[in-house]
């Protein structure tokens, strides 16, 4: 079942957008399932959960982190986890350097860009971005490699790519002067097909494959 959704969802990648799988609240089997069909890369909301499972899945799953980080919970995952999607402030940037360091590590990170309507997103606007990624070359332990986002929860298909698009463009304005932005990681199990038309490089897929949470 799940890997027959795997496949079905990587066939519709025709670009080639890479796929972080959504396991959030979905136990082990789920996991282990969409392993066996080849999926590697695994994406949590939680670090407590996504702890949890990195201790006991096999060692070769990159683990992201997808949701909102808040900069005390860093430490958890500061040894395994290899790309944290949704910064958006120094202080955040500061701690997983910090932590990267203490564990040897440079931590690959996506800076979250608000485009939605909904207030209640995070996220940075383009120039808090810029504001963020000067300074961030300071930081040894971290390296800035692209951007995320998340549109607004709609049924308006135009107006999720017009968001899209803004960040696209938002990307490629930034990449002119940052040449190490190389990933974009939009597009959910209800508009990924939308967010790769508009320039994604990166979906992130929950539900579609591993089914309703
Ligand atoms: C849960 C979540 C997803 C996946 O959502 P689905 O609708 O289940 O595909 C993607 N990105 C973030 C940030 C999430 O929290």
């Amino acid at each position: 079942m799940i890997s027959e959704k795997l496949k079905s969802t990587q066939k519709q990648l025709t670009s080639n957008a890479s796929l972080v799988a959504v396991s959030k609240t979905k136990p082990k089997e789920a996991i282990l399932e969409a392993y066996a069909a080849g999926q590697r890369i695994f994406g949590e909301n939680k670090t407590q959960e996504l702890a949890q499972k990195a201790a006991i899945l096999p060692q070769d799953i990159e683990w992201h982190m997808i949701g909102h980080l808040q900069t005390k919970k860093v430490k958890h995952i500061a040894p395994f986890v290899s790309l944290i999607h949704g910064v958006d402030s120094w202080k955040l940037l500061q701690e997983i350097d910090k932590r990267a360091e203490q564990n040897k590590r440079v931590i690959d990170c996506l800076l979250q860009i608000h485009i939605a309507q909904e207030s209640n997103k995070f996220g940075l606007n383009e120039e808090e971005a810029e504001a963020l990624l000067l300074p961030s070359k300071n930081l040894e332990n971290i390296r800035i490699i692209g951007l995320m986002g998340m549109a607004t929860f709609t049924d308006d298909k135009n107006q999720i790519r017009r968001e899209f698009a803004g960040l696209k463009k938002t990307f490629d304005h930034l990449q002119t002067t940052h040449s190490q932005l190389q990933t974009l990681s939009m597009g959910m199990s209800g508009d990924y097909q939308i967010a790769i038309e508009e320039g994604s490089t990166m979906v992130r897929i929950g539900s579609a494959i591993f089914g309703d949470r």
